[in-house]
């Protein structure tokens, strides 16, 4: 059982850390994208929350505005977006990850019409022009921040954001070691809720409480038996229903790579020089970390890190999931399942909807998998 403050945090979508913090005069903004530089939503004054939708069960009116084919995370957003859910948030910041989140911007601005709106611009290269590039859109944002929240607009400011963000990632790095221990100490359930726990309130509120949880789980194993070590690679996943379902059926998650999950949440911004360009340093840690297949040119470095991910973790099968009609997982998942068989691990492709349904046919599917695995 995790600390209640935890379970809270994801099960709601304000939770009690981020409206104290407001009530200190803080500000909350809402992110998109794990293209979003975080960093600069955790300085002083501001704190980030990763958009997820919570206790939404219909998207009718988003789907009058987006259409059906768009990817169901984004429908479910806006549906609660325009229904004022996100009132405990001051703004939000997009990246054009995808068409689907690019069409969610626009109705985002027409629609929900928050008080503060920005889109920072993505390149789908990694190379010195995209560098500079994306340098050039963090520090707009930094500017429009500063500006609309009246922040101290010096650069030192930006290195606390960063120092901060990356303690909190350091130490949901140390937890994730703990899950894929030969004799796992968490489950992938329970690393899913911290790392939407981390993502969900402000960092120094964060801090204290993952500090307290990696002293505690180095008392403790997991006593659940389980069938086989999995790791789940894919798009959007914040639903702690669907890591169930694979672990009820014995796939016990000991690693994931997927988007809002700890793959946007490990690799620090490097920190060693605070007298560098802080924008550029940001700029890097973002195109040097596992990518999202929106990035072009790099999925032989994508296949390579998933490939030593798995191999890390002495995984026994991969679990790709991407959700219906996104099509930028869909495309590389084809050609990633391909090649990781070819590298001899067992793979299973589910095509989901944002909010777990057909549990019985998913629970099915992973137990033909396991069982074609021997397990
Ligand atoms: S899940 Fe896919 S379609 Fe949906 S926002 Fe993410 S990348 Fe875009």
């Amino acid at each position: 059982m995790l600390d209640e403050r935890i379970e809270e945090a994801v099960r709601t979508l304000e939770n009690p850390e981020i409206a104290e913090f407001r009530a200190e005069g803080g500000r909350a903004i809402g992110f998109f994208c794990s293209y979003v530089p975080e960093e600069l939503l955790n300085v002083d004054g501001l704190t980030s929350f990763r958009m997820r939708s919570i206790g939404c069960h219909s998207t009718e009116v988003a789907d009058g505005c987006m259409g059906l084919f768009n990817c169901s995370y984004t429908r479910h957003c806006l549906e609660q977006g325009m229904e004022g859910e996100y009132g405990f948030l001051d703004g939000f910041v997009f990246v054009p990850g995808c068409d689907h989140m690019r069409r969610l911007y626009d109705n985002w601005a027409h629609f929900v019409k928050p008080e503060f709106l920005a889109l920072v611009d993505m390149p789908h290269l990694r190379d010195e022009d995209a560098l500079k590039w994306y340098r050039d859109e963090i520090e707009v944002l930094w500017n429009k921040l500063t500006d609309k929240f009246s922040l101290s607009d010096g650069r030192d400011a930006v290195w606390e954001g960063i120092r901060r963000t990356n303690r909190a990632r350091q130490l949901l790095e140390e937890l994730d070691r703990q899950r894929w221990l030969d004799t796992p100490r968490l489950s992938g359930r329970q690393v899913q809720e911290i790392s939407l726990f981390a993502a969900s309130v402000p960092k120094e509120r964060a801090i204290p409480v993952l500090e307290e949880l990696n002293e505690e789980v180095k008392e403790q194993s997991l006593t659940e038996p389980y069938r086989a070590r999995v790791l789940v690679v894919g798009a959007h996943l914040d639903d702690p229903g669907f890591i169930d379902v694979l672990e009820d059926t014995g796939a016990l998650v000991v690693r994931d790579a997927y988007c809002c999950g700890l793959r946007d949440q490990l690799d620090p911004v490097d920190d060693s020089d605070d007298k560098a360009d802080p924008f550029e340093a940001i700029a890097r840690r973002y195109l040097d970390r596992l990518s999202c297949p929106r990035m072009y040119g790099d999925y032989p470095r994508r296949l390579q890190k998933i490939t030593r991910m798995a191999e890390e973790a002495r995984v026994d099968g991969i679990i790709l999931e991407q959700l219906k009609f996104c099509e930028t997982w869909g495309i590389d998942g084809n050609v990633l399942m391909n090649d990781l068989k070819d590298r001899g691990f067992p793979i299973l492709k589910l095509e989901r909807e944002y909010l777990v349904s057909a549990k019985g046919q998913i629970r099915t599917r992973v137990q033909a998998f396991l069982e074609s695995m021997g397990k």
